[in-house]
């Protein structure tokens, strides 16, 4: 059985570092699954559909056939045969990906190819539902939290070493922030919650190196050595 990995938990929590960190030391795969929701927004804004108008989502789902893969060990997103990762990380796609997967065929859809991969392949996956509905028996199952104006400052100074903030404010950031909780933990299918044994980590005041230790000691102690 392969191993799986579940971390999830609110936009900034340090999901991504910590996956990207935990799949490399133990030299298995990461997969992002909130990278998958921003390529359906992505399409379905390029399309001329309203993220928010299920009826224009929902025709759309049929013709789009996604492919994740990797190029030195950095995730790419394929919607049919297009390469849609540089578009995906742009401020509107956020949001717009946050209020596309409220539909639930498009979950079920992103939720099966999730599942396909982590059937076969040793995977940290990242996102909101992965310990509580994609894979509610991963191996580790851990839920990452921070105060949302720690999250809001390190979301900023990521996108500021980016060099892509452009004329983004810490205050529209945090808003942001706020409004996508909100949204992903009220909607109906699958909502972001603590997974049932999943371990939370509030990780507001740790350095990166602290959260790495306690996430690897979670591998461990589930008997997996990195
Ligand atoms: O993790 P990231 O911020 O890239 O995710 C973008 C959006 O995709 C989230 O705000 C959330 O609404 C959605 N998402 C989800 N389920 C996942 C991963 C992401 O609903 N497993």
């Amino acid at each position: 059985m392969p191993l799986n990995i579940a971390i999830d938990g609110p936009a900034g929590a340090g999901k991504s570092t910590m996956a990207k960190l935990v799949a490399a030391k133990m030299g298995i795969v990461y997969l992002d699954t909130g990278a998958m929701y921003r390529g359906i927004a992505c399409y379905a804004l390029s399309s001329g559909a309203s993220p928010e108008k299920s009826e224009e989502v929902i025709p759309l789902l049929d013709g789009v056939k996604m492919d994740i893969s990797y190029a030195d060990g950095v995730q790419k997103v394929i919607i049919n045969g297009e390469d849609v990762t540089p578009y995906i990380r742009e401020h509107k796609i956020s949001m717009a990906a946050s209020t596309i997967s409220k539909i639930p065929e498009v979950r079920l859809k992103l939720v099966e190819l999730q599942r396909e991969i982590a059937s076969h392949t040793d995977c940290v996956l990242d996102g909101r539902d992965i310990g509580s509905y994609v894979l509610p028996d991963a191996d580790v199952k851990i839920y990452l939290d921070a105060r949302p104006e720690v999250r809001a400052t390190r979301r900023l100074d990521e996108l500021k070493a980016k060099g892509t903030a452009g004329e983004l404010t810490y205050e529209e950031i945090l808003a942001d922030i706020v409004a996508r909780d909100y949204q992903d933990t009220h909607r109906d299918f699958a909502p972001l919650k603590v997974a049932y044994g999943a371990t939370v980590i509030d990780t507001s005041d740790m350095t990166v190196e602290e959260v790495a230790e306690a996430v690897t000691e979670l591998c461990e102690k589930a008997g997996y050595r990195a």
